[in-house]
């Protein structure tokens, strides 16, 4: 293939010297044709559910049972109403092994030091059951937007979401985390395959530069752990200065901190100490992911655990909604749900009333894109429901719902953001497929308004079949 051709001598002279015999299929998976990985929203729905009516053909992913391999057909999965209702994440199989290597539990604190745009953090919190707290931080202004879309649309109702500096974090909250992921920048080796941006960038020296980047990030981080705490390092990339590399300038500075030798299916590849100069003999813990030996880009992941036992101090949040605020949002409880959320941790931040899961005397003064489930927005004494509400939501919690099937017309008008007609009571709808939310409308004198945030519709949407690639 053409881009085969276009990797950089010095890149292929490289991996030839660490993969020796496994150069031929190792650049033949990374310039083979792209195939992506899905996984199930399992805060929606399970996988067997899920595959029964998956329109695509899945194969499963060995490590991660939520995990599946697309196989190609001409439908494009990101602009499926099923995506759109967040019952999917389209996510590469090596990037699904940090869930299951940080294996976070319902109730632990959380933190995903680098997040957008999301795959990592949503599958923590499908599997933190949305319980506990989660926070998704993301250094860069845009990508946290992206990071905020994901985390609404997969129905996250337990996440902070931060637009800060590790170093900020780290100074705020020392030893407050059961674990923390650092999903490092990288010089990108891993994504080759479908990112010809990320080989013409590439050099030595922007491997060195990252390296330096992933010591310091890797050092905030460990400031956040609890004694006793989890931190797992990631990256998708091969070179052995930003894995074992980084990871072995961690271990000499960090005596506290031990490798972990997590369980490992048979495509996971061990560490390889002898990739650097004097490298600890630990860092065969570590782990390899291999295109050509599993599905997946590749990745490399390190788990390490902090000694000692310290249970961190961790104030509840209390509700503290002014009483017009709290009028207007009961006042939409009574009209629209049957079942309202649970209201401790109500808090008006801005216009937005959210549900905090964090004491707001934590992050307060930190740059807070959202402190919490975002229940909707108080307008001139009225309460708007938000988008984040109706996507973590069932259906059976409101009054007045739209359930349509999957071919019905209306899914495709309503994802374009057009009005929808029919007899309704004035009032707030969900719009649903299938039982599962796709967003708000008000009824008003038989119509519905259609409220799906601009951000959200599906434009060029015009139906199923114009829709194959
Ligand atoms: N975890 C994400 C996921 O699974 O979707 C992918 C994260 S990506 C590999 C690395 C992230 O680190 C990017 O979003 C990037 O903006 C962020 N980043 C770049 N420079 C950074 C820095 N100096 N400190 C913290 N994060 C940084």
């Amino acid at each position: 293939m053409a881009e085969r051709l276009t990797f950089p001598a010095r890149f292929l002279e490289r991996m030839q010297t660490w993969l020796g015999a496994e150069i031929g299929p190792f650049l033949q998976a990374l310039t083979g044709p792209y195939r992506t990985g899905l996984r199930v929203n399992t805060l929606k729905i399970d996988p067997e559910a899920f595959r029964a009516r998956s329109p695509f053909p899945l194969s499963p992913v060995p490590w991660c049972p939520e995990g599946f391999v697309l196989e190609a057909t001409g439908l494009r999965p990101g602009r499926h109403p099923y995506h759109a209702a967040g019952l999917y994440y389209l996510q590469d199989p090596s990037a699904m092994a940090a869930a299951l290597l940080l294996d976070p539990q319902p109730g632990e604190w959380v933190l995903d030091l680098a997040a957008a745009p999301g795959g990592k953090t949503t599958h923590l919190a499908a599997r933190m059951r949305n319980t506990g707290v989660l926070v998704a931080n993301e250094i860069h202004p845009r990508r946290a937007t992206v990071l905020a879309f994901n985390v609404e649309r997969m129905g996250v109702t337990h996440a902070v979401l931060l637009n800060e500096t590790p170093q900020r974090l780290a100074e705020r909250w020392a030893g407050l985390f059961d674990r923390v992921l650092v999903d490092a920048p990288c010089s990108g080796e891993g994504m080759f395959a479908r990112d010809p941006e990320a080989v013409r960038a590439w050099s030595v020296e922007r491997v060195r530069r990252s390296a330096g980047l992933q010591k310091a990030l890797l050092h905030e981080a460990a400031r956040l752990v609890r004694p006793g705490g989890w931190l797992l390092y990631a990256t998708c990339t091969f070179a052995p200065e930003e894995n074992e590399g980084v990871v072995d300038a961690f271990l000499k500075a960090h005596p506290d901190f031990d490798l972990v030798d997590p369980p490992r299916p048979s495509a996971f590849d061990r560490g390889h100490p002898e990739w650097v100069d004097g490298g600890d003999p630990r860092l065969v813990r570590a782990v390899r992911l291999w295109p050509h030996r599993g599905p997946g880009h590749g990745h490399f992941y390190a788990l390490l655990r902090r000694a000692g036992e310290a249970p961190p101090h961790r104030p509840r949040p209390e509700s503290d909604l002014p009483g017009r605020a709290r009028r207007a949002y009961k006042a939409f409880c009574r009209e629209a749900l049957r079942e309202a959320p649970g209201e401790d941790g109500l808090i008006l931040h801005g216009d937005g009333l959210y549900r905090t899961p964090m004491a707001p005397t934590l992050w307060r003064g930190l740059r807070v894109l959202r402190p919490g489930w975002w229940l909707g927005r108080i307008r001139k004494d009225r309460f708007e429901p938000g988008h984040a509400l109706a996507m973590a939501l069932r259906p059976e919690a409101v009054h007045q719902v739209l359930d349509l099937p999957l071919d019905d017309p209306r899914v495709l008008a309503y994802l374009r953001g057009e009005p929808l007609e029919g007899p309704w009571r004035e009032g707030w709808v969900l719009v649903a497929v299938e039982g599962f939310p796709l967003g708000w409308a008000r009824a008003d004198h038989g119509r519905l308004k259609n409220l799906l945030p601009t951000a959200v519709r599906i434009i060029r949407w015009g139906t199923l079949e114009e829709d194959r690639a």
